[in-house]
């Protein structure tokens, strides 16, 4: 069967599909497989009690039963759960925002497909304006959601080794090019693959040069703040005219509910909610309310900062000793983990390819994520890119460990074939 070019562009290589074929797979219990791969939230115990107590709470109430299951939300979003968060954020940070700057969408991945197509693409006069990430490694679900070609540019890090086989990646300000055909930047915070939190400075400077050149900067907060605040350092939140705030309920332990969040200027919104009616008519309304009580009574920021948090913390601590003693001999470095749910290790002058790497892990009952897929619009080769992992800490501990255990074994194997 033949498919149009929009078709085409969704095709099956795509490393976000690779990704969640994998993840659906593993977790759908058919095989034995070590799922290290995916981005999947932990299942935490309070956050789920919490949630089917909640649930309980809307089957026993017919009324609010019958009009979750039974009702369209409108197209912008669940009118109360919106109030709620816009009273938690002017409360919590005295954002001066109203229900106009926020909007939701399916889940935040839908947002980032609304976002990069209105800042980027096709502007008419033969202007086509391009999305640019001033520092990857980037999110590997941002790569293809573009409905034109060559939608983003990026550019490389600056790498600092730190003690005990740690490393950091720092935006490069001296490299960035702002050109009159960059539609907005993007940066997500913390940084999905490598558990970087871009600094507050490194925050306002690109808010400054966004704000020079009268582009929005995109800060995707998935894993950030207000919450559900997986952030191991100090880091503020931001809101100005030209920012916009993406956030989901996933990682508070929802993705199930795909809700995500849109803060921004109400220009911005108004196109959101434009865009929802029609590729979507309304959201779903659960997430919303199964949360709304949460995000009303501040309890939100309090299961994110004593939960949530240190359920994470606790778990990337593990997973980095744990690396540390299987990998015991061998050249690597570990990004320092600041925040969201992975681990990068970085194996200079890795005899075989990350993605070959991936494979033979993947044939050894682990899955990881290959760590070329996570450049997004780099135009350059870069050797870098094919020596890095991603290695998700969020799953059970048993599984997590005998995963690093298999990744350190083979790592190991790989070396020894060239010597041999
Ligand atoms: N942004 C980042 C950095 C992510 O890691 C993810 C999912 O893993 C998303 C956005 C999309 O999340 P969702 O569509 O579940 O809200």
């Amino acid at each position: 069967m033949k498919f149009s070019k929009f078709a085409n562009r969704f095709n099956s290589r795509s490393g976000i599909v690779q990704l969640m074929d994998d993840l659906g797979s593993a977790l759908s219990g058919s095989n034995d497989i070590l799922m290290l791969g995916g981005g999947n939230p932990g299942h935490i115990p309070e956050i789920q009690n919490y949630l089917h107590k909640r649930l309980q709470e809307i089957l026993d109430d017919h009324a609010e039963f019958s009009h979750i299951i039974g009702d369209y939300d409108p197209p912008r979003g669940e009118q109360k759960f919106i109030s709620a968060l816009v009273d938690l954020l002017q409360r919590e940070y005295g954002w001066d925002i109203g229900p106009d700057n926020i909007a939701l969408t399916a889940g935040s991945q839908a947002g980032f497909f609304y976002l990069f197509n209105m800042f980027g693409g096709d502007f008419g006069a033969d202007t086509c304006k391009q999305i640019m990430f001033p520092m990857t490694p980037e999110y590997i679900g941002y790569a293809d959601v573009g409905l034109v070609d060559n939608l983003f540019t990026a550019y490389r890090p600056e790498i600092e080794i730190l003690d005990d086989h740690l490393f950091k990646y720092h935006i490069n300000f001296n490299d960035l090019e702002l050109s009159e055909n960059i539609g907005a930047m993007c940066v997500s915070r913390p940084t999905n693959p490598t558990g970087n939190v871009l600094t507050d400075d490194e925050i306002s400077h690109l808010l400054e040069i966004a704000g020079h050149k009268k582009i929005p900067l995109i800060v995707d907060s998935a894993y950030g703040l207000p919450f559900p605040n997986i952030i191991f350092t100090d880091a503020k939140p931001f809101w100005t005219e030209n920012i916009i705030i993406c956030m989901s309920l996933s990682k508070l332990g929802m993705p199930g509910v795909r809700t995500g969040i849109i803060i921004a200027n109400p220009d911005v919104i108004s196109a959101i909610t434009n865009m929802n009616a029609v590729l979507s008519l309304a959201l779903g309304s659960f997430g919303p309310a199964l949360t709304t009580e949460l995000i009303s009574s501040g309890e939100v920021i309090n299961l994110s900062n004593n939960v949530i948090k240190p359920f994470y913390q606790e778990k990337a601590k593990r997973a980095v000793e744990l690396f540390k003693t299987h990998l015991d001999g061998i050249e690597y470095y570990i990004h320092k983990p600041e925040g969201a749910i992975f681990l990068w290790l970085w194996f200079p002058g890795l005899p075989v390819t990350s993605e070959e790497l991936y494979q033979r892990l993947k044939k050894k009952g682990v899955l990881v994520i290959s760590g070329h897929h996570f450049f997004p619009g780099l135009q350059e080769a870069w050797p870098h890119m094919h020596e890095c992992i991603r290695v998700t800490y969020s799953m059970q501990p048993e599984t997590v460990e005998q995963g690093i255990k298999l990744i350190a074994d083979e790592i190991r194997q790989i070396y020894t074939e060239l010597s041999s």
